[in-house]
């Protein structure tokens, strides 16, 4: 496909958000068509899938295909030719290679979910250059941050709360804007925290560091917003972008009022970049010029505008190397049709994804506040686990509900948890706090929710 220049995309984004509902429609089928035809062309998977479709198919003809389906075969799926599993495989394993191009054009990032199999996804450049005017466009150019001072100066001194240890999508980002500044001799304006910090630490060092945009976890800002009002941390941020997660309003009102700055949000996936982002009037638009979300039910079928759906189907229009058509996510969302004042012509989406509990204990000195992230993260890093689930009954203890994979070694996953949350624990000055894990089936959600993998049993 076409290779387009960071100038071009930006024309792009622009063009779109001033079209009509008609134009935009017309404009998603071209560019759907171009995509199916390439992954039809290229890639061996979609090729078989689509084997009896007919040339420009319309997009509810599409089959949907699932994560587990396509990971299975990474080497069909990919379009490019010389593209190699093991050599993906040693480049992963390499975190000294992080930020760096893949086959010398290729960004990689992996997830670590809860369930199953971790995607390994390769975005090709006209997905960053696609992206990345997205993100300058409709994030730091809208009229909520382009009146602040210095946010898109190369100076900037930018503090991101990520989870480390892995090729995350946001950690690469980082780590290229990182690489990219100081090949042009600007350093010490970008710090990186880690999910697994101590809360005390970080209070620390972003003290030291007076950042003036921060980006993280809604639920890990929330814990640095109780650590400004408790005097702990003492930061003037000009703006505060979450991500990744979802931003309830309770959540962006008290991290706004505690840091008296602008909260941005973006939805952003490693299947589909930056889905959604937030508008000055307080609504997730969709990206729907390059990304499609079809809101559906447990039965695959489409839900409409308004009623939440139990999952959605992703097609992403910027990456060719590694097609995403019609791929399906667990998240619940609700699609909106209707205009939104700020006159983008977007359709907006409320994400109710995961709503965890915020972990909550006790020790000598006082209450101890952590995200979820934290533990969810220190047990992705363990392998042999098919789900998972934290349940925390009281404020000095925690238990962890698992299902082991088959060929697991239960007496070595369980020491190797225990290992790793007590350290979680213990950095946090929690010691005095328990820690047990039984095997046992994780308590589901009501219907319309999505399971919760941390549940806390009591008001705090
Ligand atoms: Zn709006």
């Amino acid at each position: 496909m076409e290779t387009i220049t960071p100038q071009e995309a930006v024309k792009l984004v622009q063009e779109a958000a001033v079209m009509s509902h008609e134009e935009l429609t017309q404009l998603q089928q071209q560019r759907l068509d171009k995509l199916v035809s390439f992954a039809r062309q290229h890639s061996v998977f979609y090729r078989e899938k689509y084997g009896d479709l007919p040339e420009n198919p319309k997009l509810e003809d599409l089959p949907p295909v699932s994560k587990q389906e396509l990971t299975a075969r990474m080497e069909d799926w990919i379009t490019d030719p010389e593209f190699s599993l093991d050599e993906l495989e040693k480049f992963i394993y390499d975190i000294g290679l992080l930020g760096d191009l893949f086959m010398g054009k290729y960004s990689v990032s992996t997830t670590s979910g809860t369930t199953g199999e971790p995607l390994r996804m390769l975005r090709d450049s006209r997905h960053v250059n696609i992206n990345g005017a997205l993100l300058q466009d409709r994030l730091y150019n809208s009229p909520m941050l382009k009146q602040i001072p210095g946010i898109l100066d190369k100076n900037a001194r930018f503090a991101s709360v990520l989870a480390t240890g892995g090729h995350h999508a946001a950690l690469t980002a980082f780590q290229k804007r990182k690489l990219a500044l100081e090949k042009e001799g600007i350093t010490n304006t970008m710090l990186l925290l880690s999910i697994g910090e101590p809360v005390s630490t970080m209070v620390s060092r972003l003290n030291d560091f007076q950042p003036q945009v921060i980006t993280g976890y809604p639920s890990i800002l929330r814990v640095l917003a109780g650590e400004q009002q408790e005097g702990r941390l003492n930061i003037n941020p000009a703006v505060i972008l979450c991500s990744a997660e979802q931003l309830t309003d309770d959540t962006r009102i008290m991290i706004e009022d505690r840091f008296s700055c602008p909260v941005g949000n973006i939805f952003c996936s490693t299947e589909g970049g930056e889905v959604s982002i937030l508008c000055n009037h307080g609504r997730m638009h969709l990206n729907s010029d390059w990304i499609l979300v079809e809101p559906i039910d447990s039965e695959g079928k489409p839900v409409s505008p308004g009623t939440m759906s139990d999952a959605v189907l992703v097609t992403n229009l910027t990456n060719a190397v590694q097609p995403i058509i019609r791929y399906r996510v667990d998240d619940c969302v609700v699609l909106h049709k209707e205009p939104c004042k700020c006159g983008l012509p977007f359709p907006y989406i409320d994400i109710l994804g995961r709503s965890d509990d915020m972990p909550s204990f006790s020790n000598p000195n006082g209450t101890v506040r952590l995200s979820p992230i934290v533990f969810l993260a220190a047990a992705c890093d363990i392998t042999g686990l098919s789900i998972f689930q934290f349940i925390q009954a009281d404020p000095q203890s925690l238990t962890m509900r698992v299902q082991y994979l088959e060929e697991g070694d239960r007496i070595s996953i369980d020491q190797e948890l225990t290992q790793i949350i007590e350290k979680v624990l213990a950095d946090n000055g929690l010691e005095n706090v328990s820690f047990s894990i039984e095997e046992a089936e994780p308590r589901r959600a009501v219907k319309g929710k999505k399971m919760k993998t941390y549940i806390k049993d009591f008001e705090a």
